[in-house]
């Protein structure tokens, strides 16, 4: 049989391109060991192991970070690293910072040193996994509402659930600041999406001088754009009753501004999910329509995710996702114990959706 630790070697990437090869950097353990792992379970909150055929044993430890972490955190960080884990950690995917120890008498100190700095040590098995996020105020011009805030507000309330084994399942809890979502949040099992809910407002007369007109059309996802001149010079127009608010000509054309602050807001949806687990993969649904932006706390936002939270833990069965409980008990069931109001917006009738997939009348290649 071939050493699959050979196989998976990347050739020599001499390039200034992409991310370096990852071999060098996976504690020695892993590397010995690649392939060759039998099981691994979840020790107690926050701490797994991994045990190989070879008898040989990985511990990690998982602590919820951020996703902007400053450099005095990440040297603390590579610091804490050093002293329990021959150097080794590494960042998920949801911002989790994960510590990797081949020696089992280190777990306990870390674990307690890492509590005692303030980091919430969990988010494993059944827990609220860390709550990601996209960009938000701090770095996007499209968004309709901030994202770092929002996740903190949330993640306080959630935190008993981040360090403890409390909840039915995992819990996946995602947050976007446009409808664009480019964090993956349409497949969570609570979702958090802002949105603008008025059209761009067209500056006509900067039009031709900072935006590329053809660009600028193309850039619309459901031909809502046209050239339209104005005072004789090219310029576009919006059909108003086509824009689904995307943001996406205001990206490519700074004379189209989406943002409104009375009438941008955010949405919650639940039950989506990306593992294949008992059911297939699933986007969210809409759970509430608007609610209010509301910074610096978001109270509304807030109390809306623990219903849901709440009502998923008191009435789910063990293993039981979001997704999985809403169809034992029925959409109109999960609308009769949140509490939440049924309304028009629940009903897809978007008649230029056509599938209500992401359409377009632009070829993608
Ligand atoms: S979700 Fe939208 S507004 Fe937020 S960072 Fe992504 S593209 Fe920007
Ligand atoms: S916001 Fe989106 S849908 Fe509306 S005009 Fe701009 S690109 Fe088109």
């Amino acid at each position: 049989m071939p050493n699959l630790a050979e196989t998976v070697k990347a050739p020599d990437q001499s390039t200034d391109f992409g991310p370096p090869e990852y071999w060098p950097f996976l504690p020695p353990i892993v590397q010995r060991n690649y392939g060759k792992w039998k099981y691994h379970e979840t020790l107690k909150p926050g701490v797994m192991v991994h045990v190989s055929e070879s008898g040989e044993k990985v511990y990690t430890v998982r602590i919820g970070g951020t996703r902007e972490t400053s450099t005095t955190t990440t040297r603390l960080f590579a610091d804490i690293a050093d002293k329990y884990a021959g150097g080794y950690l590494r960042f998920t995917s949801r911002n989790s910072v994960e510590f990797l120890l081949d020696d089992e008498s280190n777990v306990d100190p870390l674990v307690k040193e890492l509590t005692e700095r303030g980091f919430p040590v969990g988010g494993m098995a059944r827990s609220i996994g860390n709550m990601i996020h996209t960009q938000g105020w701090l770095h996007c011009h499209t968004s309709a509402s901030d994202a770092n805030g929002v996740t903190k507000a949330v993640m306080d309330e959630l935190h008993k659930y981040y360090v403890s084994d409390m909840l039915p399942a995992k819990l996946r809890v995602s947050f976007a600041c446009c409808i664009n979502m480019c964090g993956s949040v349409g497949a969570s099992d609570i979702a958090l999406i802002a949105l603008h809910r008025r059209p761009p407002k067209v500056q006509y007369d900067k039009v031709r001088s900072i935006c590329e007109i053809p660009g600028t059309i193309a850039a619309c996802p459901v031909d809502a754009i046209g050239p339209k001149p104005y005072k004789g010079k090219p310029s576009v127009v919006v059909d108003e009753d086509r824009c689904i608010y995307c943001g996406n000509c205001y990206s490519v054309c700074p004379a189209m501004p989406i943002a409104d602050p009375l009438n941008d807001g955010l949405s919650l949806w639940v039950g989506g999910k990306i593992s294949n687990a008992r059911t297939k993969p699933r986007l969210s649904s809409l759970a509430i329509p608007w609610m209010p932006n509301e910074p610096p706390r978001w109270p509304t936002a807030v109390k809306a995710v623990m219903t849901v939270v709440e009502a998923w833990r008191k009435g789910a069965k063990e293993d039981e996702r979001v997704s999985e409980w809403i169809d034992r008990i029925g959409w109109p069931n999960f609308f009769k114990v949140t509490g939440f109001e049924f309304t028009k917006y629940h009903i897809d009738d978007y008649r230029l959706g056509e599938t209500t997939m992401n359409y377009s009348n632009y070829a993608r290649l």
